[in-house]
């Protein structure tokens, strides 16, 4: 099956009992047992069939051995950390989500592991960050919210060489842009609230383990810790996650777009998207991506207020969040990013002026129109 029909077949995609083209929302917290330990299911934290249609279609998609459903992405990565324990040392990357950078520093180092955070985009970097300690190297690409693209493949042989786990987040490109799997990393971790889910209506993560052994351990984390997505959530992501890649098509020709109009736009001083033939990281996202995903971060020209570009927009709208059919605009510094210290989001290049845009699939003219009547408003001041 190819990637599209997969979409739609993958996984557990109908009702098996009743022929249903529409997977059953499965509430039931426990299940009879004909005979004590021969039945599939016993209770819903361990496992449910509604949330096993999800879990299904996601290893399906990404093409690894299972997939794990979870409350929330940040409940997917406390999770994964699970794996390890007090005098774990990680490398991560220096740009990663703002929650995760959350979790590590206010969470996971109170456990004893321990973190030394690099620009995975430097190969040299990432091995010299490597102690005899070291567990795994846990990465984004492209990263929130300066778009930086890191060499998959590049890593996951690091990691390997020495033995350790690579982990990546890949929740900006969704597996219709790239599937790290074909890169040799061990674990794919997505938050499903961003393109998997698709419409801004449920919080949801997702797990993918490459191996058998990866898988049972997650499972049996899983069911420890207990951040289980519940059937409602499952039902609602796998339909969303069915239009993924009508969605994408629409996402990426927009952003296309979006792109060739700021780069025109002289009140823009800096465009990040890993599309622009002028970017670093070109060539990379080129080999390992199918297409460059939809988020564009860019600084507006010295002493203009991006409060007021954003405050003026009408379709696109001022949130948080990403990923969704909507066109959504943020500024990083005072939004998603303002729980990094300043001196360290500014040392990672977050300036105060940076914007950033999750590129919808509402007709082009509209937001380019909107983007227009933000930059005259601008001018007009
Ligand atoms: C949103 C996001 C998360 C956290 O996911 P939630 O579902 O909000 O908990 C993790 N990583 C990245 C890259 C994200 O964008």
């Amino acid at each position: 099956m190819e990637f599209n029909t997969k979409l739609i077949h993958g996984g557990t995609s109908m009702d098996e009992t009743t022929g249903g083209m529409s997977v059953p929302i499965h509430m039931a917290t426990t299940f009879q047992q004909e005979k004590i330990g021969e039945n599939k299911y016993d209770y819903s934290r361990s496992g449910n069939p509604t949330r096993e249609a999800v879990e299904s279609l996601i290893a399906d998609l990404e093409g690894g051995k299972e997939g794990l459903a979870f409350a929330s992405g940040s409940a997917a990565i406390q999770t994964i950390f699970a794996l390890f324990s007090a005098g774990d040392h990680f490398v991560v990357g220096n740009d990663v989500y703002g929650g995760t950078f959350r979790l590590i520093d206010g969470v996971l180092k109170r456990f004893g592991m321990t973190f030394t955070a690099v620009d995975t985009r430097d190969l040299a970097a990432v091995k010299q960050a490597i102690k005899p300690n070291t567990k795994a190297i846990y990465l984004e690409t492209p990263t929130n919210p300066l778009l930086h693209v890191t060499d998959i493949q590049a890593v996951a042989d690091i990691a390997r060489s020495h033995q350790l786990l690579s982990i990546i987040d890949s929740t900006f490109s969704s597996p219709y842009i790239q599937r790290p799997f074909e890169f040799g990393v061990d674990l794919v971790i997505h938050s499903a609230s961003k393109y998997l889910g698709g419409h801004s209506d449920v919080i949801a993560g997702l797990v993918v383990a490459k191996d058998e052994k990866l898988a049972s351990e997650l499972r049996y984390l899983q069911n420890a810790i207990g951040g289980i997505l519940s059937p409602h959530g499952s039902w609602l992501l796998q339909r969303g996650m069915k239009t993924l890649g009508l969605r994408m098509r629409a996402h990426l020709q927009n952003a296309e777009a979006v792109f060739n109009y700021l780069a025109k736009q002289p009140l823009v001083s800096k465009i990040y998207y890993p599309g622009d033939p002028e970017n670093a990281d070109f060539a990379t996202a080129k080999k390992q991506m199918n297409g460059f995903g939809a988020m564009i971060s860019f600084e507006l020209q010295e002493g203009l207020d991006p409060e007021e570009f954003v405050g003026q927009l009408q379709v696109i709208t001022l949130a948080e969040s990403l990923g969704a059919v909507e066109s959504l605009i943020e500024i990083p510094a005072s939004m998603t990013h303002g729980s990094i210290p300043k001196e360290i989001r500014l040392a990672n290049g977050i300036k105060d002026e940076l914007i950033r845009l999750s590129v919808g699939v509402e007709d082009q003219d509209d937001i380019l129109a909107d983007l227009a009547q933000g930059f005259n408003y601008l001018k007009g001041n």
